[in-house]
């Protein structure tokens, strides 16, 4: 005999003896159900139940459902009987038995349709109510250094007494109107500095000009900023290249992304942002009419100085340094 021939027998066996399981299990529900029965049981408010019993007699079945007889209500068949072949016991209650049926039309007071809502019972109740405070922000600038916001005064809630009519049904707050209120505290408020930097944090030593140069002088960057007035500085200017020397590298290229020009290009600090427009009445005599335009950084700027951009270092080593008046247009 090979394997298989042997697994094969093993599965007929089993099966064989599932055959024999079902059979024997069928004949013991057969048996059972050959003594259960429906009966039906209609209790006195018309709601029907189907049981399923195997007793016959009426007080039994009862009992097995769990179901009492009031004193007001009988039952049919009698409750010692035996359940009759429509198999049905039905429960009535005496009056509705004996054929009195009479549909009660109710009249419906007044009286009864308030009871049934209740009592509305109203009371003044006085509480204390927190006033939550508010927080004002105040605008301050800062001189460089931290940005973080300042607490300049902690806010406070307030406390004030409100008096309310509360209306209450079956001990349930059904509405509330405020009568009156009174404040036993103010609330303080909170104020917070919120600082932010200045964006050009420079010397005192700037002012507004009266006069501004850009109405009369007439290179394209001058009419550009003819309506912006500027602002006078006195700066420490010196001059630079595109060598490795002074730039630490030498594609020209400058920190706006624009290539430098020379009589355009100025390297100035941070606190001037990029496009920011410088006139140097000193140098108007230039090619440029003494225009130009912040398009570079360098770490040694600082914002009270200028580097102007020159196509030769030796250009840049002979203009030197000097502390020049700038006029400074800004967008
Ligand atoms: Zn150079």
């Amino acid at each position: 005999m090979n394997k298989n021939e042997k697994a094969s027998g093993s599965l007929m066996k089993i099966l064989g003896i599932s055959l024999v399981l079902i059979f024997v299990t069928g004949i013991g529900v057969m048996a059972s159900n050959a003594k259960l029965t429906n009966v039906k049981i209609i209790l006195s408010n018309n709601y029907e139940m189907t049981v399923l019993t195997t007793k016959t007699k009426v007080s039994e079945i009862l009992e097995e459902n769990h179901i009492q007889l009031t004193s007001e209500e009988i039952v049919s068949p009698n409750i010692d009987l035996e359940i009759t072949q429509n198999k049905t016991i039905r429960i009535s209650n005496k009056a509705d038995y004996s054929g009195e049926i009479a549909e009660k039309e109710k009249v419906i007071t007044k009286e009864e349709i308030l009871s049934s809502y209740g009592t509305i019972t109203e009371k003044l109740v006085t509480e204390q109510v927190v006033i939550p405070f508010e927080t004002i922000t105040k605008e301050a600038t800062t001189q460089g250094g931290t940005t973080q916001n300042k607490i300049v005064q902690n806010g406070k809630n307030g406390l004030k007494e409100v008096t309310y009519k509360v209306k209450y049904q079956n001990e349930v707050e059904i509405e509330r109107t405020e009568i009156s209120s009174k404040i036993l505290q103010e609330p303080v408020n909170k104020i917070v500095e919120v600082r932010t930097i200045q964006i050009t944090s420079r010397s005192s030593t700037e002012r507004v000009a009266t006069v501004n140069p850009a109405t009369t002088a007439s290179t394209t960057l001058a009419k550009k900023v003819q309506g912006i007035t500027p602002t006078v500085k006195s700066f420490n200017t010196s001059a630079y290249c595109s060598c490795a020397k002074c730039c630490g590298k030498t594609n020209g290229i400058t920190a706006s992304g624009a290539k430098a020009t020379q009589w355009y290009t100025v390297a100035a600090g941070s606190g001037y942002k990029i496009g920011t427009v410088i006139y140097i009445p000193a140098l108007k005599d230039k090619p440029n009419g003494g225009w130009f335009v912040v398009q570079d950084r360098g770490g040694a700027i600082s914002n009270s100085k200028l580097d102007i951009y020159m196509s030769s270092h030796n250009a840049a080593l002979q203009y030197g340094r000097k502390t020049l008046e700038a006029y400074v247009y800004e967008f």
